[in-house]
């Protein structure tokens, strides 16, 4: 008989966390575990702030992922998604097929524009390797442009971020200390430089500890950035955005506008016809999309409901992975067709933000941080999603130790 064939979408956190447990779980006998992501490299998303500011190089944030898989074990594939045919068991990549008797989607997410006007033409977003490495460029570049030009366009000096949810908190904590840095190499004078942020909800980082929220913005107020709380950005066009406060419209002049404000599930979920919200689809207990047992989703594509609140978790790393490994204990008991499934409730441990290198706020394990110690609890955080899946010479080779 032929062995089942698993086939995981996507190198991301649910992706590699499944796929490693996956490889011990099951016997070389049991089944063909393929992984399918579109670069030879997994990248840590939640370090994607900083490659995109500049603060840190961006193959700091990302490993080989031939070096932390079991090769003899699982077949990895470098290639782009394009379509689920689900109907058919079949994946569609960019120049080849392939077939799964069971599929783990995990294709994380990608930026919600809400339809607003000019974003995909003229907005820089945090969402990949590529986009952070084009994002410090182009910042960067400004910097090294402005003293050649005759006539100074200030313009080119002011950086708009939309959104100060989690990411555009964490973008703004990295840019206030590379600004300066900027400032020096290009001979630039700091008062020159404006930072906005531009945020629709009445606070930042919405539904968070407002002792923390203060905190933050306090600190980011204090390196230089605008706050432009309740004011909504209704459009971006070539020379930067229009928000909107109280119905009042404003245009505000960035060579640089940022969109941090908000993500949603892959599109070739959404694309695949799994009933899904905004390409997140509300998965079973044990993981699995709505009438198809063979499919398990899992990540920024997947929407699990916090019961308590009776609204969705945020899609977070730290439910990613821990999805990851109930979804390879759930596949280890479809392949074998025995045993019992176990149903996902996440654990969640906290929240922590940074602020750039050396400060952050958060919550962990219900107590309240903020400076130094929260800024060193997030460095271990970041270290611990390497040890997850690469043991100690992964946090080794490319964790954070610049503790003090
Ligand atoms: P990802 O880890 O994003 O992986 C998706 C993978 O799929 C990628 O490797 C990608 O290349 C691949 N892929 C995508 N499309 C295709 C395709 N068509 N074909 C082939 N491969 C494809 N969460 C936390 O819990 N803590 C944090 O501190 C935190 N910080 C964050 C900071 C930033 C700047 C951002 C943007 C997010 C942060 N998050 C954080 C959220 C977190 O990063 C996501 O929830 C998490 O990455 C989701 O994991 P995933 O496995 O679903 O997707
Ligand atoms: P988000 O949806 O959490 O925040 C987006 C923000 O943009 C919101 O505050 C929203 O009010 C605002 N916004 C939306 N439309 C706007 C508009 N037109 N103009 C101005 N502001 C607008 O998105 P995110 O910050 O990218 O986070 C995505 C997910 O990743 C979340 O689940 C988050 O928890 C997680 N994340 C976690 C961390 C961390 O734990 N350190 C860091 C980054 C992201």
């Amino acid at each position: 008989v032929r062995k089942p064939r698993v086939v995981v979408l996507g190198g991301g956190y649910g992706g590699l966390i499944t796929v490693s447990r996956l490889q011990k779980l099951v016997g070389v006998n049991e089944a063909d575990i393929t992984l399918v992501n579109k670069n030879d490299y997994h990248y840590e998303t939640t370090w994607l702030h900083e490659a995109s500011a500049g603060t840190l190089h961006h193959d700091k944030a990302r490993y080989q992922i031939k070096d932390v898989i079991d090769n003899s074990r699982v077949n990895f594939v470098k290639n782009t998604v394009v379509a689920i045919n689900k109907d058919e068991k079949k994946i569609v990549l960019e120049n080849s097929e392939l077939h799964y008797d069971y599929l783990v989607v995990a294709l994380g997410s990608q930026p919600e524009t809400f339809g607003i006007k000019g974003l995909k033409e003229y907005a820089f977003g945090i969402t990949n390797i590529n986009s952070s490495r084009q994002l410090r460029e182009h910042i960067e570049y400004q910097f090294a442009t402005y003293n050649t030009e005759e006539v100074k366009r200030d313009e080119r000096l002011t950086i708009v971020v939309g959104g100060a949810g989690f990411t555009g908190i964490e973008f703004l904590g990295e840019l206030a200390n590379r600004v300066p840095q900027l400032c020096k190499e290009y001979d630039i004078d700091n008062k020159k430089v404006r930072i906005v942020c531009v945020e629709a909800a009445p606070t930042a980082l919405p539904g968070f500890d407002p002792e923390l929220v203060d905190y933050a913005v306090n600190h980011l107020q204090r390196k230089g950035v605008d706050f432009m709380i309740g004011t909504a950005i209704k459009e971006c066009t070539e020379k930067g955005i229009i928000v909107a406060k109280d119905d009042q419209m404003e245009e505000i002049k960035a060579d640089t506008v940022v969109w941090a404000a908000g993500v949603r599930g892959n599109n070739v979920v959404e694309e695949a016809g799994f009933e899904n919200m905004r390409g997140r689809v509300k998965v079973d207990e044990f993981l699995r999309a709505p009438g198809h047992d063979d499919v398990y989703i899992i990540g920024d594509c997947s929407l699990v409901i916090n019961e308590e609140i009776n609204r969705p978790y945020p899609p977070t790393a730290q439910i990613a992975m821990q999805q990851g490994e109930t979804c390879a204990k759930n596949l280890s008991v479809s392949i074998r067709e025995q045993g019992e499934m176990s149903g996902f409730k996440p654990e969640i441990k906290g929240a922590v933000a940074s602020l750039g290198e050396h400060d952050a706020v958060g919550v962990v394990f219900g107590k309240k941080l903020v400076g130094s110690k929260a800024s060193f609890m997030k460095k271990m955080i970041d270290n611990r999603a390497l040890y997850m899946v690469g043991g100690a010479p992964l946090v080794i080779k490319k964790g954070k130790f610049n503790i003090l």
